[in-house]
């Protein structure tokens, strides 16, 4: 008999080892997991009030207490009981409600049931799609969704992608490949253009990737928000004067604030003739693809790199996003600088190792929650929730235009409504308000709004993600912002 496994059996067992706390094929760890498991769903279903409440208003100094309070590391565990009511119940009673109707405030959506069911699943088995070996079946599940993915946005069978953590890694990513196509001197000469309402993760991922600080040019838009087509020509023409090399054109389907979907089809144009990697940062706007307005999306069809997330409209738990790549081969950068794979001599053979799409190597199997929401609510159901919610949207935008103490500032596009608090004070003191109003409401519970500029003005924005936000809850909400901000309001004529 080996040394070793005698010894081993020799040994002592530890006083309490904890061995049950790590999931394995044991009947005593797979009891522990459940046992943890229904306390967690028990206190989320059933477990507090906080679960009816938007916010329980405590602010920051108060919740810091809580956690001060608490020795996070003690020596003997507590055990998963008092780990629950010491450190899930707060959790829970001190989040933001994203399911309460009155959450309006970000692109942060609430989550479906079957995504919720598919996350313990993806956590449990903890499959990691850096190579097939961790991640047998995910693997397969990941290329499935992003097949249905492609076809959805009308790419052609040479396409493929990959899961992201969400809009930003997707744009980052599709630039370092627009700028790997053009090769060495891209960061230096580089230029990407998009309009002034593109996502700030667009300058961001340009900064991260080494281009020059000027690279990224902004593009006037108009009324709605939309590129301005002339404005493109314009800048092209402009930066081809100046002697610079102009890579890439960033299309937006749903910028952040508007919601406004850049006209996909003439930036199409333009980007074919000129030779420029088109990317349609597709974020907030890509899950039209769900429901019968994906032909709003027209144009999409001609991108060569797509962002997609599923944690704005489509009810996916954080982080849920997909990059869409027009051509598999735009890949090979990322698959060159994976080398610790030693493809030449693959193991398996067939057999995909994801990590050669990403820029991210250990990486969690969120296509698994996409495809069991997919599958359990189906293609009407989709369709049903997201166009509930751009009905709510629509009945939002005629609420605040039937008081008048607010100004609609222009019609939804997707789903979401800005409007400005009119004040006779003044647009100075209509600012001052708007941001107070906002801080209010949230302390006191009643709604998550978020405030904006436009127009050099602060705006009030409602984003409803919701398809419980209906009509009589946004009513509720304004007329909650009508009398918050007159009291507010006469509160300063007083001092
Ligand atoms: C939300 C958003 C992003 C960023 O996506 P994350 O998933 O938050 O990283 C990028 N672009 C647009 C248009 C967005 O709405």
């Amino acid at each position: 008999m080996n040394m070793n496994v005698a010894a081993l059996k020799l040994a002592p067992a530890a006083e309490a080892d904890h061995a049950d706390q790590i999931l394995g094929t044991d009947a005593p760890s797979r009891l522990a997991f459940k046992d943890a498991m229904l306390q967690a769903v028990d206190m989320v279903a059933h477990g507090t009030a906080a679960a009816s409440s938007l916010y329980s208003g405590t602010g920051v100094a108060g919740l810091r207490a809580l956690l001060d309070d608490l020795d996070p590391l003690p020596k003997v565990g507590t055990g998963i009981a008092a780990a629950l009511a010491d450190i899930g119940r707060p959790a829970l009673e001190h989040a933001l409600t994203v399911g309460h109707p009155a959450a309006m405030a970000h692109l942060h959506c609430p989550v479906a049931v079957p995504a919720l069911a598919a996350e313990v699943l993806i956590s449990a088995t903890n499959q990691s799609l850096d190579s097939w070996d961790q991640s047998p079946f995910a693997t397969l599940v990941e290329e499935r969704v992003l097949t249905l993915l492609t076809e959805l946005a009308g790419l052609p069978a040479s396409a493929s992608g990959n899961f992201t953590s969400g809009g930003s890694q997707s744009n980052m990513t599709a630039l370092y490949l627009a700028a790997e196509r053009y090769g060495a001197d891209a960061r230096k000469s580089g230029v990407i253009l998009t309009s002034e309402h593109s996502h700030f993760s667009i300058r961001k991922s340009a900064a991260v990737l080494g281009f020059a600080d000027d690279a990224v040019i902004s593009i006037a838009s108009d009324e709605a928000g939309r590129m301005s087509m002339p404005a493109l020509e314009a800048g092209l023409q402009r930066v081809v004067g100046e002697g610079r090399v102009p890579i890439a054109v960033v299309a937006t389907a749903g910028t952040t604030d508007l919601g406004a979907i850049d006209p996909l089809v003439e930036i199409a144009e333009v980007a074919a003739a000129r030779d420029l990697w088109m990317h349609v940062d597709a974020a907030y706007g890509g899950g039209l693809l769900f429901s019968r307005h994906r032909d709003r999306l027209q144009g999409l069809e001609r991108a060569h790199s797509i962002a997609l997330d599923f944690h704005k409209m489509l009810f996916q738990p954080i982080s849920c996003g997909a990059l869409l790549i027009r051509d598999r081969a735009h890949f090979a950068p990322l698959a060159s600088k994976a080398d610790y794979l030693n493809p030449e001599d693959a193991v398996f053979a067939d057999a995909p190792n994801l990590v050669e799409r990403s820029v991210q190597t250990t990486r969690r199997a969120d296509a698994l929650k996409v495809l069991m929401t997919m599958r359990a609510i189906g293609r009407d159901g989709l369709d049903a929730l997201i166009c509930q919610t751009l009905e709510n949207t629509r009945a939002a935008a005629e609420a605040v235009e039937a008081r008048d103490y607010l100004r609609l500032a222009r019609r939804p596009s997707l789903s979401t409504v800005l409007f400005r608090y009119v004040s006779a004070g003044g647009p100075e003191l209509s600012d001052a308000i708007t941001l107070k109003t906002r801080a209010a409401l949230f302390h006191a519970g009643i709604a998550a709004l978020a405030t904006t500029v436009l127009d050099g003005r602060v705006h009030f924005k409602l984003t409803l993600l919701n398809p419980r936000s209906t009509p009589d809850v946004v009513h509720r909400v304004l007329d909650a912002i009508g009398e918050t901000a007159r009291e507010l309001e006469a509160h300063h004529a007083r001092t």
